[in-house]
Protein backbone atom coordinates (compact mmCIF):
# COMPACT_ATOMS: atom_id res chain seq x y z
CA UNK A 1 0.00 0.00 0.00
CA UNK A 2 1.53 3.38 -0.66
CA UNK A 3 0.20 6.43 -0.21
CA UNK A 4 2.08 8.95 -1.98
CA UNK A 5 0.71 7.16 -5.57
CA UNK A 6 -2.08 8.50 -4.49
CA UNK A 7 -4.43 12.04 -4.62
CA UNK A 8 -6.94 10.71 -1.32
CA UNK A 9 -6.57 7.87 0.56
CA UNK A 10 -9.77 5.74 0.78
CA UNK A 11 -11.71 8.70 -0.81
CA UNK A 12 -15.52 7.93 -0.37
CA UNK A 13 -17.70 6.52 -3.01
CA UNK A 14 -20.81 6.29 -1.69
CA UNK A 15 -21.94 3.28 -3.25
CA UNK A 16 -20.00 3.04 -6.08
CA UNK A 17 -19.10 -0.31 -5.85
CA UNK A 18 -16.80 -1.59 -8.62
CA UNK A 19 -14.76 -4.93 -8.96
CA UNK A 20 -12.71 -4.46 -11.88
CA UNK A 21 -10.89 -1.43 -13.58
CA UNK A 22 -8.68 1.46 -11.49
CA UNK A 23 -9.98 5.02 -10.40
CA UNK A 24 -7.56 6.99 -12.46
CA UNK A 25 -8.77 10.21 -11.20
CA UNK A 26 -7.22 9.35 -7.94
CA UNK A 27 -3.63 8.15 -9.29
CA UNK A 28 -0.99 10.79 -9.22
CA UNK A 29 1.88 9.09 -10.71
CA UNK A 30 4.29 6.51 -8.89
CA UNK A 31 6.42 7.43 -6.74
CA UNK A 32 9.09 5.07 -7.63
CA UNK A 33 9.61 6.01 -11.36
CA UNK A 34 7.16 8.58 -11.60
CA UNK A 35 5.12 6.99 -14.35
CA UNK A 36 1.58 6.85 -14.97
CA UNK A 37 1.00 3.91 -16.15
CA UNK A 38 -0.17 1.47 -13.73
CA UNK A 39 -2.21 -1.83 -13.96
CA UNK A 40 -4.23 -4.21 -12.62
CA UNK A 41 -2.51 -7.80 -11.05
CA UNK A 42 -2.85 -10.95 -8.84
CA UNK A 43 -6.61 -10.74 -9.39
CA UNK A 44 -8.40 -13.61 -8.08
CA UNK A 45 -11.40 -14.48 -7.20
CA UNK A 46 -13.00 -16.81 -3.78
CA UNK A 47 -16.44 -17.79 -3.73
CA UNK A 48 -17.10 -18.99 -0.07
CA UNK A 49 -20.87 -20.36 0.47
CA UNK A 50 -22.99 -17.21 -0.38
CA UNK A 51 -19.84 -14.62 -0.28
CA UNK A 52 -17.64 -13.79 -3.08
CA UNK A 53 -14.33 -12.22 -2.72
CA UNK A 54 -12.83 -10.38 -5.77
CA UNK A 55 -9.35 -9.12 -4.84
CA UNK A 56 -6.05 -7.57 -6.88
CA UNK A 57 -3.71 -4.93 -6.68
CA UNK A 58 -2.97 -2.11 -8.87
CA UNK A 59 0.64 -1.89 -9.96
CA UNK A 60 3.07 0.57 -11.47
CA UNK A 61 3.18 -0.71 -15.00
CA UNK A 62 7.00 0.14 -15.24
CA UNK A 63 8.43 -0.47 -12.48
CA UNK A 64 6.18 -3.07 -10.41
CA UNK A 65 6.03 -1.35 -7.48
CA UNK A 66 2.39 -1.82 -5.62
CA UNK A 67 0.21 0.94 -5.60
CA UNK A 68 -3.28 -0.55 -3.38
CA UNK A 69 -4.93 -3.57 -2.90
CA UNK A 70 -8.15 -3.58 -4.13
CA UNK A 71 -10.98 -5.64 -2.33
CA UNK A 72 -14.22 -6.22 -3.52
CA UNK A 73 -17.22 -8.22 -1.82
CA UNK A 74 -20.61 -9.43 -3.09
CA UNK A 75 -22.89 -11.17 -0.55
CA UNK A 76 -26.55 -12.30 -1.32
CA UNK A 77 -28.54 -13.16 1.41
CA UNK A 78 -32.50 -13.42 1.52
CA UNK A 79 -33.67 -10.42 0.11
CA UNK A 80 -31.01 -8.15 -0.43
CA UNK A 81 -27.74 -7.85 -2.61
CA UNK A 82 -24.54 -6.49 -1.12
CA UNK A 83 -21.95 -4.89 -2.52
CA UNK A 84 -18.86 -3.67 -0.43
CA UNK A 85 -15.72 -2.07 -2.37
CA UNK A 86 -12.25 -1.02 0.01
CA UNK A 87 -9.26 0.41 -2.25
CA UNK A 88 -6.72 2.88 -1.15
CA UNK A 89 -7.00 3.89 -4.72
CA UNK A 90 -10.48 3.98 -5.47
CA UNK A 91 -11.79 4.19 -2.23
CA UNK A 92 -14.56 2.70 -0.15
CA UNK A 93 -17.99 2.07 -1.19
CA UNK A 94 -21.02 -0.16 -0.02
CA UNK A 95 -24.39 -0.63 -2.08
CA UNK A 96 -27.08 -3.20 -1.46
CA UNK A 97 -29.97 -3.78 -3.78
CA UNK A 98 -33.41 -5.70 -3.75
CA UNK A 99 -33.40 -9.20 -5.03
CA UNK A 100 -37.13 -9.27 -5.25
CA UNK A 101 -39.05 -7.67 -8.26
CA UNK A 102 -40.45 -5.65 -6.31
CA UNK A 103 -38.69 -4.07 -3.52
CA UNK A 104 -39.72 -3.65 -0.08
CA UNK A 105 -39.39 -0.89 1.14
CA UNK A 106 -41.22 0.67 -1.62
CA UNK A 107 -40.14 2.66 -4.68
CA UNK A 108 -36.73 5.26 -4.42
CA UNK A 109 -38.01 8.81 -4.33
ZN1 LIG B 1 3.72 4.34 -4.35
ZN1 LIG C 1 6.86 2.75 -10.97
ZN1 LIG D 1 -8.86 -0.27 -6.50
Amino acid sequence: MCESCVKEEYPDRDSMCVDSGSYMINFVRCSECKSQDMKIVNRNCTEIEDEERINYQHACGQCYHIIAEHEHIFRVDKYYQHYEMSCLLCGSADDQRSIMPVDPRGPIM
